[in-house]
């Protein structure tokens, strides 16, 4: 048996173990051709199933209805960032934004050098410790698109719902939190996400889109970041991360045999409810960064009473086999990212840890 860490890095993060020995069994000689994936041409048959498997598993996970496109770029999701704008946001529009933290601003700056943005609600005030409240959010009447960042994975905040945007498009940076819960698809007009936390390894992007948004797309914007130009070619336009795309198929299988998306939703509440536990039993030892209607399933961010404490912590926590939980370099403090492939087992060990050092050091 080869040793574990407890992984809790924020990505590249965790994979499931037994994806990690599939794809270690298949990694030399995939299903009898004689060679990896890797060394496989992208317009070979065997890839093609690959492909296929990976875009139907999506569809058939987050139950992708007829009349959206679902797309494996490459760039990440900061590429996202400019590709919305570019192909969505047309000329005498106005692209609203969620400002939530420090992904959504990133998101902010590429929409600007595109055009015409307005922050419709924003978080900033109370330094992101909370998702804004988007009930009664005022859509400018020209709007192309409201954007917003359901999980921001620096300060540890997600949605708990979305808002309904009536006839504009909803669309959503899910790359911290997708495919960790139940998600209703139709009420979104585009979803994307790198795979890199929740999906697989780093080098693939997934991307859904309702058609009309498609088939509306601005002229002029390069063949490469146009959405219409991967969605005919199933993805397929140029040489795709075949690797990658092949192991998101895989973790997509995995999540799959978990009892989908209900069952990881279920995995996930009982594996960050025991660190918050921790957090919130410790009699203000340890102090939660997000407000509670805010706190993400996905990221645990949390402080002690001084950095000279958290810097013994995060120490003494990589001698116990603990990886990851050095907070952002941005909001300092400490963060456990939980996404789906860690398992209740590491969230267990910290959750004794945590309870451990407070005895020693409280
Ligand atoms: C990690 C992350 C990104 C950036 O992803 P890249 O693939 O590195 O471009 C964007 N948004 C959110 C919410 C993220 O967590």
């Amino acid at each position: 048996m080869t040793k574990r860490a407890y992984n809790f890095n924020a990505g590249p993060a965790a994979l499931p173990l037994e994806v990690l020995r599939q794809a270690q069994e298949e990694f030399v000689d995939y299903k009898g051709a004689g060679m990896s994936i890797m060394e496989m041409s992208h317009r070979s048959k065997a890839f093609e199933g690959v492909n296929d498997n990976t875009e139907r598993l999506v569809r058939e996970l987050l139950g992708v209805p007829d009349g959206y496109s679902v797309m494996l770029l490459q760039g990440g999701a900061s590429t996202q960032f400019a590709m919305v704008p570019m192909n969505l946001l047309a000329d005498g529009k106005t692209a609203a934004y969620v400002n939530s933290g420090s992904w959504a601003k990133k998101a902010i700056k590429e929409a600007k050098l595109i055009g015409e943005t307005r922050v419709v609600a924003s978080s900033e005030d109370a330094r992101f410790t909370r998702m804004p409240d988007l009930a009664a959010v005022e859509l400018p009447d020209n709007a192309a698109y409201l954007h917003l960042t359901s999980n921001e994975t620096i300060e540890g905040t997600q949605l708990a719902s979305f808002p309904n945007t009536g006839a504009v498009p909803l669309i959503a940076d899910m790359s911290s939190d997708i495919m960790s819960r139940p998600l209703d698809i139709p009420s979104f007009g585009m979803i994307y996400a790198g795979a890199q936390k929740n999906l697989g390894p780093s080098g693939v992007t997934l991307v859904i889109v309702r058609d009309d948004l498609l088939e509306a797309s601005r002229p002029g914007v390069p063949t490469m970041l146009r959405y219409d130009t991967h969605a005919k070619s199933k993805s397929l336009y140029n040489t795709p991360p075949s690797f990658a795309v092949y192991m998101v198929g895989l973790v997509l299988e995995w999540i799959r045999d978990k009892g989908g998306l209900e069952g990881i939703d279920r995995l996930n509440r009982e594996k960050t409810g025991l660190i918050y536990s921790a957090i919130d039993g410790s009699g203000g030892f340890y102090r939660g960064v997000a407000e509670s209607g805010s706190r993400s399933l996905m990221n645990v961010t949390f402080r002690l009473t001084s950095e000279e404490l958290e810097k013994k912590f995060i120490q003494e926590s990589e001698q116990a086999g603990f990886v990851g939980l050095k907070g952002h370099r941005d909001v300092g403090g400490l963060r456990a990212s939980t996404y789906n492939a860690v398992p209740l087992e590491s969230c267990q060990a910290l959750a004794e840890f945590m309870a451990e050092f407070q005895r020693q050091n409280g």
